[in-house]
């Protein structure tokens, strides 16, 4: 097993990913290879599912995390047929979600490669489809990027798109949805035991965002975006080596990476309200969220002023 950090130096892949763009890098050297890819993304109506790509169009509606629970549907049996006919494969999904590919493959395959992250959980979907609908007020989506990085990576900002050329965009600290996901309201019940955490899993490689890179690697620190990815495949050490002149690595360790996200060992607890949440009955959910997680007036007062005094210290 290798740990590392890495800035994928393109900028524009790293615009359009989560973290350092590391997917983007495996999933383009799989499609060149002739292979398919597996991943998330929004279909037609913005709900998020499973589907394959077989060229790099394809790939970036993969691109970036999508913060709910996306349907599987087919994917397991398609990726089967894939595999059986000989083709390279590249499955990404939730560390669950590769478990359950590995045991509905029922053994292993050479040309298969596995992608799960460090997974904080998946947002409830009736609740993230309801959260859309109240945002838009009856206009029709464009796009949506639940990491867009207008604010920096640091933001973890929420954008929608309308196709009537008008903008939602909120970060962290304002956007309701993000804030309720952030701690822990309607994850999935399962997320809060889940089976899938530290360091050895079923998937090949595991992604994620190096929180706290500022401080323990400044020098690579440019707010748009830094991946860890924990490799368990050598050829995928080997695409990385061949890769080196378009990244930007460094070595890191487990230490490093269980003090900066926690999520690697550890399930989030569940909110103390979450029952009271979905037992109770609101006409508007952006609301019904914001009364529970929204801090007390003192704090949002203390926290102002934090910045506002960093920002005279500067
Ligand atoms: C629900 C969720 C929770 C996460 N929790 C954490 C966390 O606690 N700590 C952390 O460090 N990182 C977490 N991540 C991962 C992180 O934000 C980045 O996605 C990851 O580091 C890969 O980034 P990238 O820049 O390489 O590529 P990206 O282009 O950002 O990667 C996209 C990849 O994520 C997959 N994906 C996106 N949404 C989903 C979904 N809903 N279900 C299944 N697969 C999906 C796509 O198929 C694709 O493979 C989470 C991601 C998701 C989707
Ligand atoms: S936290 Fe665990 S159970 Fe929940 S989606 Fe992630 S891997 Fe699956």
């Amino acid at each position: 097993m290798r740990i590392l950090a890495i800035n994928n130096k393109d900028e524009a892949v790293r615009k359009n990913s989560s973290s350092g763009g590391v997917f983007y890098l495996i999933a383009e050297s799989v499609i060149n290879d002739s292979g398919v890819v597996f991943g998330a993304k929004f279909d037609s109506s913005f709900d998020v599912v499973h589907g394959y790509a077989e060229d790099m169009e394809g790939i970036r509606a993969f691109m970036g995390s999508k913060y709910v629970q996306s349907s599987v549907g087919g994917a397991y049996r398609d990726a089967k047929d894939f595999l059986e006919a000989g083709r390279k494969v590249l499955f990404s999904g939730t560390p669950c979600q590769i478990a359950a590919l590995k045991k509905y493959l029922g053994k292993e395959y050479e040309n298969l490669i596995t992608v799960d992250f460090i997974c904080h959980g998946v947002p409830n979907r009736r609740i993230c489809r309801e959260y859309l609908d109240e945002i838009s007020k009856g206009r029709e989506i464009a796009k949506v990027n639940f990491r867009d990085k207008t604010e920096g990576w640091r933001a973890f900002s929420l954008k929608v798109d309308f196709a009537d050329g008008s903008t939602y965009r909120k970060n962290l600290e304002e956007d309701p949805f993000v804030c309720g996901f952030l701690k822990n309201l309607y994850l999935r019940p399962s997320c809060y035991q889940c089976a899938y955490r530290g360091f050895e899993r079923p998937a090949d490689v595991t992604l994620a965002d190096f929180w706290g890179v500022q401080n323990i690697m400044p020098e690579i620190y440019d707010d748009k975006g830094t991946s860890i990815i924990i490799v368990r495949k050598e050829s995928i050490e080997k695409l990385i080596e061949y890769k080196k002149d378009s990244l930007v690595i460094r070595e890191l360790d487990e230490q490093t990476v269980q003090k900066t996200n926690v999520a690697v060992e550890k399930s989030c607890a569940m909110h103390p309200k979450r029952a009271e949440f979905f037992e109770s009955e609101y006409k508007s959910v952006s609301k019904a969220i914001y009364r529970i997680v929204k801090e007390p007036l003192k704090i949002r007062v203390k926290k102002k002023l934090y910045k506002l005094y960093k920002g005279v210290k500067k």
